[in-house]
């Protein structure tokens, strides 16, 4: 039986009072470790993390206060997060299947509902088999280099995401980086790139901080013309994109032509956590023996899989929480831009409102929280220089008033800090 085992000395110490490690090389790396934070504040580029004290949603209490925000920074596109029927699969996975398989999939911690779920995502986009990840940065980082050895090549958009650029630093392909969206340049590259055995062009389907759309009929027409894979990261798009949600490759009519989706289960499909591939039944069953952030992880936990599987489950019965977005998106550029800001994009639920100074940008986002709306500026390095924005993102479970106010909100800022005259 489990007994405590008391520790000789604790009860003379604080108990739970952090220990600082002793010695020189301990003193050398907090003076390091101080002066490089000391930088990051001196750059004004600091991340801070604003703590939410209820669920996630369009209207939030944050900690020490401030209740009745109106948010528009989650990526909770569908408004799934808090579903209520999403939350109770959570609770009867839980209950079911408990708390988590202390274990990695091959060895004892692949449950049936890991099977379904997999089964289930491939289905939703019409691919031949899936594969969980604990995330998409996983996924990311495991595909590339189980995939592609130094006989291949991999063109990747300059602009891809962070994981993507991780997962192909971890390959021993050769690598291609083209300009952004820029199809004369992938053309060259994929001329140069001839020589190599096989050729994949990555892509992310929509871009997170431009929330612009990848040409993916003009990027598989190229993949086409110069015999290449075209693979998506999908994040920004499944649940939502295309008229049943399927995403980029649905909303462009390439479903055929697209061979690898990467995607998450952490933003549009219920929010909790978990990434995935989805495509031919060798390269996930490849997946499962060499993908390295598969092999040596936790299995995901049967809540994570229980929300996951009820938000497919739902988008799958109907399309319209896929159609619910589009409407409120449309309102929201359409009145921003009617009142004389620049949204970049199209189309697309991220709507970065674009200022170019990155003082301004930070400056307005902070007076819209003074005003109840939750919203945040991206400066340099997460965005070019010149090209500081505020992100905002439209979610189907925000109200048309809801939307109003932001406008309002922004309209008021933008001519209290010179944005609009
Ligand atoms: N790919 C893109 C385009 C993303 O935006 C993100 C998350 O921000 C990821 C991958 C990573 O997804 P996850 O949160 O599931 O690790």
């Amino acid at each position: 039986m489990w007994r405590a085992v008391a520790v000789p000395g604790a009860a003379r110490g604080r108990a739970g009072a952090p220990r600082a490690a002793s010695g020189a090389a301990a003193a050398q790396l907090r003076r390091r470790l101080e002066s490089e934070l000391e930088e990051i504040r001196g750059a004004g580029t600091w991340k801070s993390e604003r703590v939410i004290a209820s669920r996630q949603g369009p209207h939030l209490r944050l900690a020490g206060g401030g209740a009745g925000i109106i948010n528009f920074c989650a990526n909770n596109y569908l408004g799934l997060s808090s579903h209520p029927e999403v939350i109770r699969a959570a609770v009867e996975a839980l209950e079911k299947f408990g708390a988590g398989l202390s274990s990695v999939r091959f060895i004892c911690g692949t449950q049936s509902i890991h099977k379904d779920l997999e089964e289930k995502i491939a289905r939703f986009h019409q691919r031949e088999d899936a594969i969980l990840y604990a995330s998409c940065f996983d996924a990311n980082a495991g595909i590339f280099e189980a995939l592609l050895t130094p006989e291949d090549a991999v063109l990747s958009d300059e602009l891809n995401h962070a994981s993507i650029i991780d997962g192909i630093r971890l390959c021993k392909a050769n690598k291609y980086r083209y300009k952004h969206m820029d199809m004369q340049d992938l053309e060259a590259k994929l001329k140069e790139a001839q020589k190599h055995r096989l050729r994949l062009v990555a892509t992310d389907g929509a871009f997170s901080m431009d929330g612009d759309i990848a040409p993916l009929r003009e990027i598989c027409q190229l993949a086409h013309k110069y015999d290449a894979l075209v693979f998506i990261d999908e994040c920004h798009a499944t649940g939502f994109l295309g008229p049943n949600g399927r995403g980029t490759d649905e909303l462009l009519g390439v479903m055929d032509k697209v061979t690898i989706i990467n995607s998450t289960l952490g933003k549009a499909l219920g929010g909790a956590a978990g990434g995935y591939t989805t495509g031919p039944k060798p390269l996930i069953d490849l997946l499962r023996q060499r993908s390295r952030p598969y092999l040596f992880s936790n299995s995901l936990p049967p809540a994570v899989v229980g929300c996951a599987s009820k938000a497919l489950d739902l988008l799958m019965e109907s399309n319209a929480i896929a159609q619910s977005m589009a409407a409120k998106t449309q309102r929201f550029r359409s009145k921003m831009m009617a009142a004389g800001f620049t949204i970049s994009g199209k189309d697309h639920p991220i709507c970065p409102v674009m200022l170019g100074d990155a003082r301004l940008a930070s400056v307005m986002a902070e007076d819209m929280l003074n005003r109840g709306i939750y919203v945040i500026g991206f400066s340099y390095p997460v965005v070019p220089k010149g090209k500081a924005r505020i992100r905002v993102q439209i979610s189907a479970v925000h109200s048309d008033e809801d939307i109003d106010r932001c406008v309002e909100a922004f309209t008021q800022v933008g001519r209290k800090h010179g944005a609009l005259p």
